[in-house]
Order: structure tokens, then C-alpha cells, then sequence
């Protein structure tokens, strides 16, 4: 499988979901959808097929989403690999790589990864267009191994830059003077974040307090300053926030 390491500090890498890829899974869905009705048409309608295909109606529920394993070897009272088996020898919905050029049928490791892949082209034809941001790994689920690497090694140069970019920056933020930082857009994300965090009121509480002081947002700690994780900060009133640095009296 692909390298699980495609996380940035905000969550699962996104790339922008290939048209051509986006046209291959339409394709598919809609041929997957057709099977589906053509199958279960032999299975139920009486005049078209034969009423005691058993294992059409076998690999009908192998695909149906509604039933969990248990349930299902319950229902068919055979169970799961034997289910899977009567699937494969005459499997409804197809899967192959959505990379146009390859195509490539993909291998049915079990039925957690059959109703995986059947979820994610629901997800992908219903909720998804052309170029709207994917997560890397659902796509990659819908390509073969060899192109789900190419597609993660072409992104890789585009990754290695941004993170140059976004560790400049944190260098340059970290030797701003807080004049300056305070002023900065990064800082204004955190410090709004900590606000939303204590509801607009002095994390520490208490008689002491004055809730009509304005908010401010202080640092525990230095050591991250300029890429503060939330925990770093805190919101305090001024009069909290001036007595911690000792310009109010403790006693006040
Ligand atoms: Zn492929
Ligand atoms: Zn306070
Ligand atoms: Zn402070």
C-alpha cells in the first residue's frame, strides 16, 4: 500500500481530484449501477430469469451495504469467504483503476474492501466533482498500487515545497518581535481559535475576574512561539493576565 505518512499538521493530505479520473469513476459507477439493476432483474422478475439462481442472489447481498458480515452469514446461512467466493466467480459491480491509461481490475481483498470501494464511488459520484479536493488515500483506494505511487510521487515535489515554504515562514514569524507577530494573519488564526476555545471568557475563572475586561490571549510557554500549538495559549482577562505578569499585586 501507499506510505501512510501523508499527514500535514491539519489533517490527511488533499489533492484535487483528476478530471480524467473523476470521468473513469462516473463511468464506472453508472456501469456498476446497470449491472446491478440487470442482475437483480434475472434474480426477481419472473419473466426474465430463473427464479432459483441461488448464487446471483448470493453476490446481490454480498454488495449490499445495508447487511454487516455477521448478518449476512446469518441471512445466507453459509459464511463470508464461501459468500465471497460465489461473488467472485460471477461478481455484479467491477472495480478497476480509475488512472485511464491502466485500468487495471483491482483485486478484492475481502468484503470490508468490496463495500469500501463501493462506498467511496457512491462518495466520489455524488458528493465530489472534477477538481474538488480528495483525500489522497479515498482515491487511492480506486487505483492500482503501481499508480497510486506515481500519483503520490508526482505530488511529492509539490508537498517537499510547500513544507520549505511553511517552515520559512514559521523562521520568520519566530524572530518577529510580538509588535510585529501580533499584526500578522497566523497569529490572528490562533488567537481567535483560543478565543472560540474559552467562549470570549477568562480561562481561569473565578471571583477575580471581570467579564466586562477585554480578553487576552497569553503564552505558557515560549518554546513553540510562532507556531504555537492551542495548549501554549490561554485566554485570560487583563486583570488575570496583569497580575500574572506581576503588574497587578497578587492580593488585588
Ligand atoms: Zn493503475
Ligand atoms: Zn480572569
Ligand atoms: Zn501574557
Amino acid at each position: 500500500m501507499v506510505k501512510s505518512e501523508l499527514y500535514f499538521d491539519d489533517g490527511p493530505f488533499r489533492i484535487p481530484f483528476p478530471e480524467e479520473m473523476h470521468r473513469a469513476a462516473q463511468e464506472q459507477q453508472s456501469n456498476n449501477k446497470e449491472a446491478r439493476i440487470a442482475r437483480a432483474r434475472e434474480v426477481y422478475c419472473p419473466h426474465l430469469g430463473d427464479l432459483s439462481s441461488r448464487n446471483d442472489q448470493i453476490a446481490l447481498l454480498v454488495e449490499d451495504s445495508r447487511y454487516e458480515d455477521d448478518d449476512l452469514a446469518d441471512i445466507l446461512a453459509i459464511d463470508i469467504p464461501e459468500a465471497l467466493q460465489i461473488w467472485e466467480a460471477r461478481p455484479v459491480s467491477l472495480f478497476s483503476c480509475l488512472e485511464p491509461a491502466c485500468r487495471t481490475p483491482l483485486p478484492i481483498r475481502n468484503r470490508t474492501h468490496l463495500r469500501r470501494l463501493l462506498h467511496l464511488e457512491k462518495q466520489f459520484n455524488s458528493f465530489v466533482r472534477a477538481e474538488d479536493p480528495v483525500e489522497f488515500q479515498k482515491l487511492a483506494t480506486m487505483l492500482c498500487e503501481g499508480c497510486a505511487q506515481g500519483l503520490e510521487h508526482s505530488y511529492d515535489e509539490q508537498r517537499r515545497a510547500e513544507m520549505c515554504i511553511r517552515q520559512a515562514r514559521v523562521a520568520q514569524l519566530r524572530r518577529m518581535p510580538f509588535e510585529e507577530y501580533r499584526l500578522t494573519p497566523e497569529w490572528r488564526a490562533r488567537r481567535n481559535r483560543v478565543l472560540f476555545r474559552a467562549g470570549k471568557q477568562c480561562e481561569l475563572g473565578g471571583d477575580r475576574c471581570d467579564p466586562s475586561e477585554p480578553i487576552d490571549v497569553h503564552h505558557r510557554s515560549y518554546s513553540r512561539y510562532g507556531d504555537e500549538p492551542l495548549n501554549h495559549l490561554i485566554a485570560l482577562c487583563r486583570s488575570c493576565h496583569q497580575r500574572h505578569h506581576g503588574i497587578l499585586p497578587e492580593a488585588a
